[in-house]
């Protein structure tokens, strides 16, 4: 299948602290460092780790709502192929038609002094895409997709409940018909029982529209009923990029089995052998020498993981791994994800 957007050794890098005078080096904090990814027509890759390891930083550089510090960001929209970071601010804008994000709280993403009708129409009407009539009939007609009641439409934001506000926001995201979403969290800010509902609106429009999703979460469950594929984050970087079952039921990088491990089980004694992932994070600012993941891993060898960063290779078909030992180690995974 062919990629729609590749990106390739993305960094973001943020100085921090006071500007060093006499040629010293800035501190940086390294957000995302030296990202590489591929995502097929049509799928929805996950983006799951910690807070703080650089997901949604990475969601926000891909759309260039962020600006990398280097790297390219390649996506094929319509039969051509563009590289976003060779683009000024003018042809951004008009490639952003083609791809749009849905944030994670529909509270404040929404303008409160808008109609419904208003918020979702206003990207149609600013870029000049439809009018009167025309933009009416847009706006009806993907409000009617994510199951919004059209009689409803001229009704502010606080009217609705966190569900219905959630499908609010992603009409506005569709509205231009875009090709590709970035998802940050799309459901984790709703109750239970509506986030289900969400999901299955977003595959269902997956299927009508053929979208592509970038979908970041941090509940696994939620992540492995959306994704065909997941990469693992762990301090701005990639650790594990596979299918979404083989990266649950059979990890190769230590930090995804501690993640898997985490997943809560009904069954005490499955419990009991959790893997526990012990210690914070560590400062971006800062990060260890050798392998990241070094100071919380229980399978780190002195020698090798201390001094000698481990490249993020592909070890089989499609499946990538940041790890010394990742075709040695007989890792645990979450049972019974197919
Ligand atoms: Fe653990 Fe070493 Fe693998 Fe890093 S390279 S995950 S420290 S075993």
């Amino acid at each position: 299948m062919k990629s729609l957007i590749e990106v390739d050794n993305l960094k973001v890098h943020f100085p921090i602290g006071r500007p060093r005078l006499f040629g010293k080096k800035q501190q940086l904090l390294k957000a995302v460092d030296g990202i590489s990814f591929k995502i097929k027509v049509g799928e929805t890759l996950g983006l799951v780790g910690e807070s703080g390891s650089g997901k949604t930083t990475l969601g926000r550089a891909v759309l260039r709502l962020i600006e990398p510090t280097a790297g390219e960001i390649s996506v094929q929209f319509n039969g051509e192929a563009v590289n976003l970071t060779d683009l000024n601010q003018k042809e951004l804008r008009h490639h952003w038609r083609n791809m749009q994000m849905i944030f994670q709280d529909p509270y404040s993403s929404l303008n409160p002094r808008m109609t419904v009708k208003e918020i979702i129409g206003e990207s149609l009407l600013a870029n000049k895409l439809a009018s009167g009539k025309e933009l009416e009939e847009k706006v009806v007609y993907i409000a009617d997709l994510c199951n919004l009641n059209v009689q409803q439409l001229g009704r502010y934001p606080h009217a609705f409940s966190g569900g219905q506000r959630q499908r609010i926001a992603i009409a506005r995201a569709l509205v231009m018909r875009p090709q590709f979403i970035v998802a940050d969290e799309p459901v984790s800010s709703l109750d239970v029982s509506i986030q289900a509902q969400i999901l299955n609106l977003l595959k269902d429009l997956q299927k009508e529209l053929g979208l592509t999703y970038l979908f970041i979460g941090h509940d696994l469950n939620t992540v492995a009923y959306a994704c065909d594929r997941v990469a693992v984050m762990y301090l701005g970087q990639i650790v594990e990029l596979a299918s979404t079952e083989r990266l649950y039921n059979t990890p190769k990088h230590p930090y995804t089995e501690a993640l898997m491990s985490a997943i809560p089980s009904l069954d005490p004694e499955e419990s009991m052998q959790n893997v526990l992932l012990e210690g914070e994070q560590p400062n971006p600012a800062d990060p260890p020498t050798g392998c990241y993941f070094h100071p919380r891993c229980r399978y780190a060898d002195k020698d090798k993981c201390l001094s000698q960063k481990p490249p993020f290779c592909e070890m089989s078909d499609d499946w990538f791994v940041a790890c010394h030992f990742a075709d040695k180690l007989k890792l645990k995974g979450a049972l019974d994800y197919s």
